[in-house]
């Protein structure tokens, strides 16, 4: 494994001057190990912020101005919006839009999601693209391996890496590829300013999580594949979704007090929030995200179980 180096500050050279590493909110060893991997992952250079709420915070203040315009795709990580939302005393604004069309114009800024949490749509990533605006894709669900978004034209891709990334629900992990090394350039000097900046120890565990990334996703997809057939065709099942790869799936029962009962009784499946751990988990979103879903909309996390265990735990909770 790549050493966990945790100092915060490094002795200068020789000669008085600075070396690479010489005060961790510019720079450390475990961190930069772990932002190559990801840059190699996305193909662009990566950095890595404390969450992926940071990340999206940093980016935001580093590329516009006050008065400028998000165009947010709607349906996307509702936590996204909430950020926005605390920053519009400083000036931003956010507009919806459908992201499998077409971005308004007059925007200062896109940001689509692939695929959006919980509704799980797909962006238009060649209209995204086509905007004069730059691009930001949340690809936190699904994953650089099943989807490079540089690749499609996007300027930045961002990652909560607590999630697939580092996949074991023990580190809290942004991150922000970016396509253009002088934009990234950029960002780091903003991070570095404003001290937005990722710890070593999570770092590390990142680091550890990366080498089963793909071992991992293409399980959760395998798994999520078989449990989303068989919810569609589940009699208390209204609508699954789906976006046919990727381990996270959503579905709705009939009603709040249907999705708090489902929820509270699986015995292998754990009732907590977030998402692309090991262990599979189930929410209820209604209790964070209120009206914007479905009363009866469960969030399915699929973990590294055995399928046919999985399904088993979901039928007696569903019945
Ligand atoms: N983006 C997506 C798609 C998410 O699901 C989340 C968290 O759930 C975030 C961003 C925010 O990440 P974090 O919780 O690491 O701040």
């Amino acid at each position: 494994m790549e050493p966990l180096d945790r100092s915060t500050i490094w002795p200068y050279d020789e000669r008085g001057e600075p070396r690479e590493f010489h005060y961790q909110r510019h720079a450390s060893p475990t961190v930069v190990a772990a932002e190559e991997a990801l840059g190699r992952l996305d193909g662009g250079t990566a950095l890595l912020f404390p969450s992926g709420a940071g990340a999206t915070t940093a980016l935001a203040l580093a590329l516009l101005e006050p008065g400028d315009t998000i165009a947010l795709a709607e349906g996307c990580y509702y936590g996204t919006g909430v950020t926005f939302a605390a920053l519009g005393r400083w000036g931003l604004r956010v507009v919806e839009f459908d992201q499998t069309g077409p971005p308004p114009e007059g925007v200062q800024l896109v940001w689509v999601e692939a695929p959006s949490n919980p509704f799980l749509t797909v962006p238009d990533l060649e209209a995204a693209a086509a905007h004069p605006a730059p691009v930001v894709v949340d690809a936190t669900v699904a994953t650089p391996i099943r989807l490079r978004p540089l690749e499609h034209g996007a300027d930045y891709v961002l990652h909560s890496a607590t999630k697939y990334l580092a996949g074991h629900d023990d580190a809290l992990l942004g991150v922000v590829v970016c396509r253009d090394a002088a934009a990234a350039e950029e960002l780091r000097t903003f991070r570095t300013r404003t001290g937005i900046v990722a710890a070593p120890d999570p770092a590390w565990l990142l680091l550890r999580g990366l080498k089963t990334l793909e071992l991992r996703v293409r399980r959760q997809t395998e798994t999520a594949r078989v449990l989303a057939e068989r919810l569609a065709a589940h009699p208390a099942v209204e609508i699954a979704r789906y976006p046919g790869f990727g381990g996270l799936i959503s579905f709705d029962v009939a009603d709040a007090e249907t999705a708090r009962r489902v929820e509270t009784s699986t015995r292998v499946i754990v009732n907590a929030t977030s998402l692309g751990g090991v262990t599979t988990l189930l929410e209820s979103r209604r209790r964070w995200e209120g009206e914007r879903v479905p009363a009866g909309l469960l969030r399915l996390s699929v973990g590294l179980e055995d399928a046919d265990v999985l399904w088993a735990d979901l039928e007696q909770a569903l019945g």
